[in-house]
Parts: structure tokens; C-alpha cells; sequence
């Protein structure tokens, strides 16, 4: 329901639950958020119900890192449990997820029969698993990406975040909106603008199909048909 990712110069999970904070008005039933640390590791914590639920939880067990996606969660596959919560973890990927992919029953169907167990309910980690399941065959974070968004049918927004990669989020977006927002050094995504207005007023709006690789020294936008797509950056004023 809600997406915030951040590659900054700071420890972003407060960044990240202000950022939710931010999209509460639209509802949701858990929330959660993935980090790269410093050594490089992917890490996540979930919590079901109010986002105080998720920085409680975060004050007793921190998770520290400079790039990071959270995700407040809508349920339409799945109960709302902490299994079902996003960020979905498969191997070394995480992702978030706004939407629902409609074809998820033959793509799940299609990993079972390769051998993989899934943890959750979701739609979305049969997309986790994609992505991993591409890696496993060599492929890079970006590659692995593209090949699976030429698989998914529905509506949906994503935003991807990798072990081992401390200045990467990979952003797609069909039927659901996604902002890029541009900072200092930094750069950041949401799935509403608004939700980056303390953090910059620098915002590029993907495009229906577009897909974006994110590293702190800017954003490469590919349209549906895998061109670069120059999107212009406009100055939005968000009250903050
Ligand atoms: N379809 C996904 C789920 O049920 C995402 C829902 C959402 O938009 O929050 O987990």
C-alpha cells in the first residue's frame, strides 16, 4: 500500500518509518522495513499492526544500514500476519510491493515444480523468488530484474533492494505510482511524493511500464520496452 526507499549518508530506518508515517492516511495492517548494513548484509523487521508497532520493535532490536525500503501492507493475498508483511526475502533479494500480480498462482506453480518453498500467502514473494531463482543463473541485480518483470501481469509498483549492495534499489512501475525523489548524495523513493517532502522537493514520476536503477549518484529510467527514458525532474511543492 505504502513503499518509502532511501539510499542515504545516515542510518535510514527512522528516515524510513517517518516516511510511512507519511502514507498512513491510506490504511494498512502491518509494516516493515529491509536495510543493507555497513558489511553489506540484508536484513529485515516486520511487524503487524500500527507502525509504532514496527519503531518499537526496531528501539529493542536495530537495524542498522545506510540503504533501506519499508512498506506499510494492504492484504489482498494472505492474511494480515507477519509472514505475509513485506519486505519478502528470497535469497538476496528483498522487495516491497504496492498492488497485485495476477498471474502469481502459475508463477508459484512454475517455482514449486523447481524446487522452491515458499514462507508466505503473498503474490509478491513468487516475485522475490523470480528474482533470486534469475541471480542463481548468473544474472545481476538489474538483469535478473528484467527478465522478471517480463513475466508479471497485474498491477503493481515494486521497489527491490539486494545483499551486498550498499547504493542500489532497483524501482518498477505498471498501474501503481512510484516518485523518485533526488537529495544530496542521496536519493529516494515513494509510492506517493508526499512521503519524501521533508526529504527533497526534487521528484522524477516514473511512467506507466518504466523501471529505474537507483544508486546515490542518480537514477537510470528504461521504459516498457527496456530504452533509457529521459524523465524530466521537476521541483513539486509538498507541504510538509
Ligand atoms: N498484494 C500484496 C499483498 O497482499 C501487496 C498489497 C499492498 O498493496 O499493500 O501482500
Amino acid at each position: 500500500c505504502g513503499i518509502v526507499g532511501v539510499l542515504g549518508n545516515h542510518e535510514v530506518s527512522p528516515t524510513i518509518v517517518e516516511g510511512l508515517k507519511r502514507l498512513e492516511y491510506r490504511g494498512y495492517d502491518s509494516a516493515g522495513i529491509a536495510t543493507v548494513n555497513a558489511a553489506g548484509h540484508l536484513d529485515r523487521r516486520r511487524a503487524v499492526g500500527k507502525l509504532v508497532n514496527l519503531s518499537d520493535m526496531l528501539v529493542h532490536d536495530p537495524l542498522p544500514g545506510h540503504s533501506g525500503i519499508g512498506h506499510t501492507r494492504w492484504a489482498t493475498h494472505g492474511a494480515p500476519n507477519t509472514a505475509n508483511a513485506h519486505p519478502h526475502r528470497a535469497g538476496p533479494v528483498a522487495v516491497v510491493h504496492n498492488g497485485i500480480i495476477e498471474n502469481f498462482q502459475s508463477l508459484r506453480a512454475d517455482l514449486a515444480e523447481k524446487g522452491f518453498g515458499f514462507e508466505s500467502d503473498t503474490d509478491t514473494e513468487t516475485v522475490a523468488m523470480l528474482v533470486q531463482s534469475q541471480m542463481a543463473e548468473g544474472k545481476t541485480p538489474e538483469q535478473a530484474v528484467r527478465a522478471t518483470l517480463a513475466r508479471l501481469e497485474g498491477a503493481f509498483a515494486l521497489l527491490f533492494l539486494f545483499d551486498g549492495e550498499r547504493d542500489l534499489m532497483i524501482a518498477a512501475r505498471k498501474g501503481s505510482p512510484l516518485a523518485i525523489g533526488h537529495g544530496d548524495g542521496e536519493m529516494y523513493v515513494g509510492s506517493d511524493a508526499i512521503a519524501l517532502a521533508p526529504l527533497t522537493d526534487r521528484i522524477t514520476y516514473l511512467e506507466e511500464g518504466d523501471w529505474a536503477v537507483i544508486t546515490r549518484a542518480g537514477a537510470t529510467i528504461y521504459d516498457a520496452s527496456n530504452k533509457h527514458a529521459n524523465r524530466e525532474m521537476r521541483q513539486v511543492r509538498l507541504d510538509a
